[in-house]
């Protein structure tokens, strides 16, 4: 029979103590970088202990059911076709949403005409070497390939982000994560704000090769910092109003700085 450190070294555990938090390799995300910015304690939450929301979020919801409705429609056929719209919100039985629809026809207004396209709800994964080696991974929302330049779009549903898209963390990221699709094409991460009219002026962030370097001894950097807090045990909250409220763990973070009640079911009986 096997001893216990033989199973443990078989799946890639030998030297792991009982109470480290990351592996040697670590695994980073476009959105698990954007929670640890957000606040340490979150990213422990999710991204390391794996706990499940305590707090729902209606705009989530909205969210993730129109990335469900982009795929399904490019995969029916061209977007620009009002009928495949129409058929796909049928379909989902959402034909009567108040704003699911009109944000399927922003969509369509802003999607390239004839462009090939690389994938829909991509699932992309890059190993950086730079430094201490990490692994990114993360879901392109869609990629296309047109004039000449690798399209990378992010659906969007919420508010509109303020400044330069060249400063988001996260289409920084998944500008490097794509970079290997096409290495010989120009890259151009656009967040598709999906609620306003296709007349909003586009945010776009157009990285050379020089940037995604940089972006990449960036991102190892911040790997490492959580790395130590790892190390020290540290995922200390924000405790900061705007950021707690919006918060998927508002209700069970001992560091919120807003009151709330789980969502999680309650069991009506207990023992004392
Ligand atoms: S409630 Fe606030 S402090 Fe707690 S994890 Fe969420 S953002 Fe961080
Ligand atoms: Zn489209």
């Amino acid at each position: 029979m096997r001893s216990v450190s033989v199973h443990r070294r078989m799946l890639g555990v030998a030297d792991m103590s009982r109470d480290r938090l990351l592996a040697d390799i670590v695994a980073m995300s476009p959105s698990a970088l954007d929670d640890w910015q957000r606040c340490p304690r979150l990213y422990l939450n999710r991204h390391i202990l794996g706990l499940p929301a305590s707090d729902g979020s209606a705009t989530a919801q909205t969210g993730n059911l129109v990335h469900d409705l982009l795929r399904y429609l490019h995969g029916l056929g061209d977007c620009h076709d009002p009928a495949l719209r129409l058929a796909t919100l049928e379909n989902h039985g959402v034909d009567d949403h108040p704003t699911v629809g009109a944000m399927l026809d922003h969509h369509a207004a802003r999607c390239p005409v004839g462009a090939t396209a690389v994938g829909h709800e991509l699932e992309v994964v890059r190993l950086s070497r730079l430094g201490r080696v990490w692994i990114g991974s993360g879901r392109l929302d869609a990629v296309w390939i047109h004039d000449g330049i690798l399209d990378v779009r992010d659906y969007k549903t919420g508010r509109v982000r303020d400044g330069d898209l060249a400063d988001d963390a996260r289409a920084q990221f998944q500008a490097w994560l794509a970079q290997p699709l096409a290495p010989e094409l120009p890259i151009r991460v656009r967040y598709e704000y999906l609620s306003e009219a296709p007349d909003l002026d586009p945010l776009e962030y157009e990285p050379d090769a020089d940037d995604l370097e940089r972006v990449e001894r960036e991102l190892g950097a911040t790997i490492d910092a959580i790395r130590d807090a790892a190390s020290a045990g540290e995922f200390t909250g924000v405790n900061e109003t705007e950021t707690c409220r919006l918060c998927a763990y508002r209700s069970i973070c001992p560091d919120s700085a807003v009151a709330a009640e789980p969502t999680w079911p309650l069991p009506d009986d207990h023992v004392d």
